[in-house]
């Protein structure tokens, strides 16, 4: 079987079956219940291989009038054969994408769903540092910036979703009369909730047009 399914359609499909899940819990007319469940089933379907068995059965279990958040939770995963995951780094390959990075943190990997990812951000809260791996170009690419500790409520420059973002300020260029240029975007403080909500890759696509290193 081979995964066609990219992170931010996973994140696409996840957030429609919560929506539904809502929809079964406040909406009290059933034909009212229908309608959404045909709209969210149509959805979905349209970024699932049609002839996947596991797609089949997947659209099955969301027919029935009823889904609980706890159905719907143990639902989800059983589609992620067909996501293709981020691809899982060695120390080795992550120390190349920061050479100036002396003493480089490492991702959490245990506590992150590769499935779910379209790219990977992690923070280093004792130097107050965010450390970004993204698809740029058919090539992956590590940014790193500042990240503060302050927490506010905006809008995330990556998955465009409003939560608890920070200001994250990258340099992007030395000349070599010694000036920089620095750019802010305030950025999901938490990345991987950051993936989760990441349905459309052309913001994180001009993100990285700003804040990708340039000679
Ligand atoms: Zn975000």
């Amino acid at each position: 079987m081979e995964p066609t399914i990219t992170a931010y359609e996973y994140s696409y499909i996840t957030q429609q079956v919560n929506a539904l899940v809502s929809a079964y819990l406040s909406v009290n007319d059933k034909r009212m219940r229908r309608v959404v469940r045909d709209t969210t089933v149509e959805n979905i379907a349209s970024h699932l291989p049609a002839d996947e068995p596991i797609a089949q059965d997947f659209l099955q279990q969301l027919q029935p009038d009823r889904l609980t958040r706890e159905a719907a939770a143990k639902l989800l995963p059983t589609i992620e054969p067909l996501v293709v995951p981020f691809p899982s780094l060695s120390q080795k390959q992550l120390s190349k994408l920061f050479r100036k990075v002396k003493k480089l943190k490492q991702p959490e990997w245990a506590g992150v769903d590769l499935h779910e990812l379209t790219y990977l951000g992690w923070n280093d809260g004792g130097s107050q540092k965010k450390y970004l791996v993204a698809p740029y170009q058919d090539r992956l690419i590590g940014i790193q910036g500042d990240m503060g500790p302050k927490t506010v409520k905006g809008v995330c420059a990556i998955c465009q979703t409003i939560g608890n973002v920070s200001l994250f300020v990258s340099t992007t260029k030395k000349s070599g009369l010694g000036t920089f240029t620095r750019n802010g975007n305030y950025i999901c403080r938490d990345s991987a909730q950051c993936n989760r909500q990441l349905i459309d890759p052309q913001p994180l696509a001009d993100f990285l047009e700003i804040v990708r290193p340039k000679r």
